[in-house]
């Protein structure tokens, strides 16, 4: 059963005097208990946004976002802590109290879940730290170090669904599959599910069971994060997956790929991939591909309805 249900869910920006920007236009997800999924895309694909309205941290425009079968509402911080969603950010020094040992912070969860019976360095030592760690202050630690106990404070909560914000993207690389994988260890040990964001193919491929890939506010392909790494279908992920150097499946994304960035607040007509993509058709500069689980014309078989005739693969 989901855990996570999000519905064809649009969230827009507006500022005045600026053209309002739809940072997440039309996305469709589920996340399941004891499951690991991967979001992954360029930076400003809409990712952290979503992320954000998950957490009821972002109004949305339309569509629904269900957890535990309730709807989503924006929250605030201290009501977000009651919802059983927790989310690790990007950066461990700015989430973290500079002013509070780190005890007494993961003391906060463990208060918020009526868990009496844990002690703060109980879940220090889980995150692989020390347990006379408790008593220290954040600066007294590494990048990786501060991010294991953002980690440890999260679960403390007893999340039934954690997400991680781009939660490794500031640490040094010998730090990033470790605390990737802790965080998928510790998710599905615990029997939550995992909604783990980032722009690292690489690591996604080792800990997501499934994997989604974000372009420009839509998901454009969703998958088995296997099938999806040995037979990418969307030119968008074909270019993510073979700009990573092989044959040892290390690196990210590049950055920049062909052709310009578009403007989210100007995306382009039809497909929003097709000033980039090397296979563009008519159809695409005029149709938007909005089917699943690959949006591209190229992948159009079996759709209820048919694309226009002009410019599809087999009509010239
Ligand atoms: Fe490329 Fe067309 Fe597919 Fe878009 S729909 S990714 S432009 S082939």
């Amino acid at each position: 059963m989901s855990l996570l249900t999000i519905d064809d869910l649009v969230v827009e920006h507006r500022s005045p005097g600026r053209p309002v920007v739809r940072a997440v236009a039309g996305v469709s997800l589920d996340v399941r208990a004891g499951e690991v999924v991967g979001l992954v895309g360029e930076s400003g694909c809409g990712k952290s946004t979503l992320a954000r309205a998950v957490c009821g941290l972002n109004p949305i425009t339309s569509g629904g976002i269900s957890f535990e079968g309730h709807a989503v509402t924006p929250l605030g911080l201290r009501r977000r802590r009651l919802t059983g969603i927790q989310m690790v950010f990007q950066d461990p020094y700015a989430s973290l109290n500079p002013r509070r040992r780190v005890g007494d912070q993961i003391a906060d969860g463990l208060r918020t879940s009526g868990d009496t019976a844990t002690r703060p360095a109980d879940l220090l030592e889980r995150v692989g730290l020390p347990r006379e760690f408790a008593g220290r202050h954040p600066h007294e630690f590494s990048g990786g170090q501060r991010q294991r106990i953002a980690i440890a404070r999260a679960l403390a909560a007893r999340p039934r669904l954690l997400i991680g914000d781009e939660p490794i993207s500031a640490l040094d690389a010998s730090a990033q599959a470790q605390v990737a994988t802790l965080m998928r260890d510790l998710a599905v040990e615990s029997g939550a599910g995992l909604l783990f964001i980032s722009h690292d193919l690489s690591v996604v491929r080792l800990i997501a069971d499934r994997i989604a890939v974000m372009y420009l506010g839509r998901i454009v392909e969703a998958g088995d994060t296997a099938e999806v790494w040995a037979n990418p279908r969307h030119p968008y992920t074909r270019a993510l997956l073979g700009a990573i150097p092989a044959p040892d499946g290390l690196g990210v994304l590049p950055a920049e790929l062909p052709g310009d960035v578009p403007d989210p607040a100007d995306p382009p007509s039809g497909c929003r991939f097709h000033p980039r993509c090397p296979h563009v058709m008519d159809v695409c500069r005029v149709e938007d591909p909005v089917f699943g689980p690959v949006s591209c014309w190229l992948h159009a078989d079996g759709i209820p309805s048919a694309p226009p005739e002009a410019g599809r693969p087999g009509t010239a």
